[in-house]
């Protein structure tokens, strides 16, 4: 009796796996017939437009070297041929002043935030350009574009991409920010930006595996930094292991120090106001 369970219930979870998968692949092919991702960039400018106005959570760093230093970063990873919406998504990128904050985030439609805290704790572009490619990939898979459709419907996340409805963007806006886990990537959404970030960085001079610094340096704290990165699984030894296994998947040579640029960051980080 005891034995028959196990064995029976296995084909049933099965079962289970593939509905749910199927229902996944479900939800992203509507979000992408209901909402076409050009629509993505309007509701990522609406948000931009929220956090502009509110700079007392989001103090925008007021320093064009430093911004445009991260902006040839995200523009080296924008030349990966993996990238589909180079054209339509704006990918521009601020930098928060708040050394507290390990964090980055980035809008539906590509518009990218990095908090200074996070450029601080690294060392070296490599890992940087790991984490902003990681936060390109969450736009590129329209992971919260496609959150926002599951969670409000498609009609109202399109208003609010098209300026229809205000009292909506600013709630949204609070609520992928207030830490309201409605809007947070899941732990798939994580892994997959990971893997992206990973195949970006390959077609740089960048070592593409550069992002396992950051998860060394975070794996023993506790939760609360990069969206998710932390405060949400998977944890960030899980991420460690997948990223050392495609560095050698891929038979990535170790880092040198050309292809981690760490004098070149060191400089960069002295400068910062
Ligand atoms: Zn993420």
């Amino acid at each position: 009796m005891g034995i028959s369970i196990p064995k029976l219930s296995i084909p049933y979870w099965k079962f289970v796996l593939i509905v749910i998968t199927g229902a996944l692949i479900q939800c992203a092919g509507i979000t992408n017939l209901v909402m076409p991702a050009k629509n993505d960039a309007n509701l990522g400018a609406q948000m931009d437009t929220q956090i502009r106005a509110n700079p007392k959570e989001y103090p925008i760093l007021n320093d064009v070297g430093s911004r445009q230093y991260l902006q040839n970063m995200v523009n080296k990873i924008l030349q990966s041929p993996e990238i589909k919406y180079k054209g339509t998504f704006p990918y521009k990128v601020e930098i928060i002043k708040d050394d507290k904050t390990i964090n980055a985030f980035c809008t539906p439609g590509g518009y990218i935030y990095v908090y200074t805290g996070l450029i601080k704790m690294l060392e070296n572009d490599a890992s940087l350009a790991g984490v902003i490619g990681h936060e390109i990939a969450h736009a590129e898979r329209r992971h919260s574009a496609q959150r926002m459709v599951q969670a409000y419907g498609a009609q109202t996340v399109l208003e609010i991409a098209l300026g229809q409805n205000p009292n909506q963007t600013v709630e949204l806006a609070a609520n992928m920010f207030t830490g309201l886990a409605l809007l947070k990537n899941s732990r798939g959404d994580e892994s997959e930006a990971d893997e992206y970030s990973f195949k970006y960085l390959q077609s740089t001079s960048w070592y593409p595996g550069a992002i396992s610094f950051f998860f060394d340096k975070v794996k023993g704290q506790g939760g609360n930094a990069i969206e998710g990165l932390l405060s949400t699984h998977p944890q960030p030894q899980d991420r460690l292991d997948a990223v050392n296994k495609r560095v050698k998947d891929a038979k990535i040579p170790p880092p040198t120090e050309s292809s981690l640029s760490s004098r070149t960051y060191a400089d960069f980080k002295k400068r910062l106001p």
